[in-house]
């Protein structure tokens, strides 16, 4: 069977839609039509030339199985009698496939033919035909069009093997359904196959090369949604992109693999996440016109959703975004075309500039913008308007926008706030046309709180964040990209105050308190000297808890509290460092080497280790066995169906299953030096056989590692079953940490990952803190460490009953430990004991928590808080 490749850039259309009945109807021959963005047509594949029109508008190619291809060069363009043509071959030269065979003059086709497509076919079918045809999308010089099989292949297929259309369907099992990054991920998979794969959702069809048009069919959690697939090995490729699908991981971004950590506390200190605080229906004491806001009075308040959390004063600075001004015409295909290209190029080079030099939630930006800047359908899309005569940035704008409203349409907030970044890129690539400048960010004076109607993720990347105080948007969503990265950025942000904000005044002070949703514009001195002292003790107190978090952390009465954290990377290992983590308490090594094909060799795990045992500078660091499975599946080790997966192959069980990936990865820690600085811990333990099995393994590797030095392995200890044999698993390991996020999902039979049962997922429900007060006496009866690492070390309110449980290790958040040994200092064990005993008596979680969160008073049993 032939492959034969495109010949053009253009889009690609099926033969009936030719302008003309002799192609249309196939009378010539079967194959398709492509509609020409480029000036070039190239060798479909190998083979010698036929021959070439005298007017040189069309060429024939015998391919080396005897198969004849007519390429034709636009509609009627016989009747331009060669003008515009240029040919590069001639009857019975040999060419090789992509070998320019014909050039021409896209504008004088415009005006002198009937049209530009330009047909392709097979000339002999009564001993070739066509399959496989790949119709209804952008294509490339090169990409592959259609195959060609000869009678006697023909027959084979149609018995049941090449041509056969292939179809997986199954269930999306994603959190999100299929969100950019999905979508981006199957959209790279796709671009590597030579098979065409289409996906089917709600009745709609999407290329799976192009995100867009992925995330446009609105697939959501538990959607059906499927795979199609034509030709030999279809059947291969359409499994290897299930597994993909189902081996998404809903981690988050590099950099906040504490998620699970963080969410938990934020719920449980009812301190909402972005968003979660919607706005309230006050919009603000300015006076409206027809045509819009005309003032706003000194001393009003505007209410937003709090995109970032924290408080600043400061002066506005207001952005007035410029429409780009884009005309309808073209100045001729080839022309817009050309420059369609150099304006893609152009803003493409500089993102790849600014991805080399940045990192977490703006990395994921532009890595964002650089999947949609090849987006096969949007680059398809204006690229059929160009080829109708609009200029590239009309074409360009069209193609966003229409993507931009379909996205829009869907009505889920995920999907809507990429549209943020789809129309970021549009205006990239319009500027890119213009020759403008890439962005009109004013300078920004010093405590610089920006007022804009909405603010471009690529806007806030350039802007100087040692001066940015404050963000105050009218529209903008609290998930978009710009919400996370003011919130990576740690400035203050309120979205969604409506169109009043945009009368404030250049200059004007503002306090923006993005912890209670409000915006004052022009406070009275009164006012604004309450929020500078406020700032100031906030301040004050941030920086005598980071002045302090170096030091080693006692309880008020001198028992010592050793606070870790927890770690998913190099940067995040200097950050805990930055903020006085005594080591790290859990290494999350599943979140080192997401979105891989391929398992991590023995030396870039290594690598990692000990980058992350260097940055820690001596202090313990403790690194997690794989912890796959259940809610972090991973593409590189795809698991079998299962029907629970929370319940089937995770953690340690996974690792005993795959032994060979185990090995590699005890061999790479036990090669991290100094050798004594790594612990090892294994997750999701039952029983003390799994334990005895790693470590006959762990033996082996030492021995041929030739290492004397005894290596320490710890238990986590996160099923009922563990923690309820605590005190036999203990003897088979040298410490014990307790895992509460899993504790208390599989304590209380409740997803961790269920929206519906989030605010009763809790770690304090008495139930866990009976098993963890059962864990802790176990350890201290053989003289063991105890440490937590789950969510629960993090939370304020819970650190007091887990010390008063004989808590002496918390493992937590990196940023949190200042403030969590500040709060530690003000208790004494006597007191915490006391509330322990109380929360373990309790009934409900609610109980517990109302108990946990009573003032710190002395009648309590706790200090005063400072
Ligand atoms: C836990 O379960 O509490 C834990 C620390 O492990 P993870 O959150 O990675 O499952
Ligand atoms: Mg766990």
């Amino acid at each position: 069977m032939l492959t034969l490749h495109s010949p053009l850039r253009g889009w690609c259309a099926p033969l009936d839609e030719t302008p003309d009945e002799v192609f249309a109807q196939r009378l010539l021959g079967d194959g398709v039509a492509i509609d020409p963005t480029g000036d070039t047509l190239h060798a479909p594949c190998d083979g010698e030339i036929v021959s070439v029109a005298a007017s040189k508008h069309a060429v024939a190619v015998r391919a080396e199985n005897g198969a004849e291809i007519l390429l034709h060069v636009g509609i009627d363009t016989v009747v331009l009698a060669g003008e515009g043509f240029q040919a590069l071959v001639q009857a019975g030269d040999r060419v090789r496939q992509g070998q320019p065979l014909l050039k021409f003059d896209l504008d004088v086709l415009a005006r002198g033919a009937k049209s530009l497509i330009t047909p392709m076919l097979i000339t002999n079918g009564d001993r070739f035909s066509v399959v496989e045809a790949c119709v209804g999308v952008g294509v490339d010089v090169g990409d592959a069009l259609f195959k060609v099989v000869n009678a006697a292949e023909d027959a084979a297929a149609a018995a049941g093997g090449a041509g056969q259309e292939e179809s997986l369907s199954f269930v999306v099992p994603l959190e999100h359904g299929i969100h950019a990054r999905p979508a981006a991920l199957i959209a790279n998979f796709a671009k590597t196959q030579a098979h065409e794969i289409n996906i089917k959702a709600h009745g709609r069809s999407a290329n799976a090369r192009s995100a867009v048009s992925l995330m446009a069919l609105g697939v959501k959690h538990g959607d059906e949604m499927t795979l199609v697939a034509s030709g030999d090995g279809a059947r291969s490729v359409l499994d290897r992109l299930k597994q993909l699908v189902l081996g998404i991981s809903e981690a988050p971004h590099a950099g906040s693999a504490d998620k699970a950590a963080r969410s938990h506390v934020a719920s449980k200190d009812s301190e909402p996440e972005p968003g979660q605080e919607r706005a309230h229906e006050q919009r603000g004491a300015s006076e409206t016109t027809a045509g819009g806001v005309r003032s706003i009075s000194s001393g009003s308040r505007l209410r937003g959703v709090i995109a970032s959390r924290g408080l600043a004063v400061g002066r506005a600075v207001t952005l007035k975004a410029a429409e780009i001004a884009v005309v309808e015409a073209g100045r001729g295909i080839g022309h817009e075309s050309a420059e369609f290209e150099r304006a893609r190029d152009e803003v493409r080079a500089r993102l790849n500039q600014l991805a080399q030099h940045s990192q977490g939630a703006a990395k994921d930006v532009i890595t964002a913008h650089l999947e949609f800047i090849d987006d096969w359908e949007l680059v398809a899309s204006a690229r059929r308007a160009i080829s109708r005569g609009k200029s590239a940035a009309f074409a360009w704008r069209r193609a966003v926008r229409d993507s931009a409203d379909t996205l829009r349409a869907l009505g889920d907030p995920r999907m809507a706030e990429r549209v943020d970044d789809l129309i970021d890129l549009e205006s990239q690539v319009l500027l890119a046309l213009s020759g403008e400048a890439p962005t009109a960010i004013p300078a920004l004076p010093e405590r610089a709180i920006l007022v804009a109607d909405d603010l471009k993720p690529s806007q806030l990347v350039s802007l100087d964040a040692t001066k940015l105080a404050g963000i105050c948007l009218a529209a903008g969503g609290p998930t978009s990209h710009v919400a996370i990265l003011a919130a990576a950025m740690g400035v203050p942000a309120l979205v969604a105050l409506g169109p009043a904000v945009l009368a404030v005044e250049d200059g004007a002070w503002l306090v923006l308190d993005a912890e209670q949703g409000n915006l004052s514009i022009s406070p009275d001195q009164i006012a604004l000297a309450a929020a500078e002292q406020t700032l100031a003790s906030r301040r004050q107190r941030q920086q005598t808890e980071r002045a302090a978090a170096h030091a080693d952390c006692r309880t008020a009465d001198g028992e010592r509290i050793e606070v870790f954290a927890n770690l998913a990377s190099i940067a995040e290992a200097q950050v805990a460092v930055a903020h006085g983590a005594e080591g790290c308490g859990l290494l999350r090594t599943e979140f080192l080497f997401l979105e891989r094909e391929s398992p991590p060799s023995e030396d870039e795990q290594l690598q990692q280790y000990q980058g992350i045992a260097r940055a820690l500078d001596g202090r313990p660091l403790v690194i997690r066995t794989l912890d796959i499975g259940g809610d972090k599946p991973i593409p590189y080790l795809p698991l079998p169906a299962e029907e629970n997966p929370a319940l089937g192959l995770r953690g340690v069980r996974t690792s005993l299953w795959r032994p060979d990936l185990l090995r590699v990865q005890l061999r790479a820690i036990l090669r991290v030096q100094p050798v004594d600085q790594c612990r090892v811990l294994l997750p999701m333990i039952t029983d003390p056989a799994e334990i005895r099995a790693v470590r006959r393994m762990l033996d082996e590797v030492r021995r041929e590692l030739s290492i004397g030095t005894p290596v320490q392995v710890g238990a986590m200890i996160e099923t009922p079953s563990s923690a309820v044999i605590a005190g036999r698993i203990v003897r088979e390991v040298d410490f014990l940490s307790i895992g509460t996020n899993d504790l208390t999902q599989y304590t209380l039979a409740m997803d961790r990952g269920h929206a519906e049962l989030a605010h009763r997922i809790d770690g304090l429900h008495p139930a866990v803190l009976n098993l963890i007060a059962m864990t802790v006496d176990a350890a201290d009866e053989h003289h063991k460490l105890v440490a937590v690492c789950g969510g629960l070390a993090s939370e304020p309110a819970a650190v007091p009953i887990l010390i008063g449980l004989g808590v002496r290790e918390l493992s937590v958040v990196p940023t949190l430990v200042p403030q969590l040994k500040s709060l530690i200092r003000t208790l004494t064990v006597e007191a915490c004991r006391s509330l322990a005993q109380r929360a373990l008596g309790m009934d409900t979680a609610e109980a517990v928590r109302a108990l946990a969160n009573e003032p710190m008073t002395p009648a309590r049993g706790l200090l005063p808080a400072e």
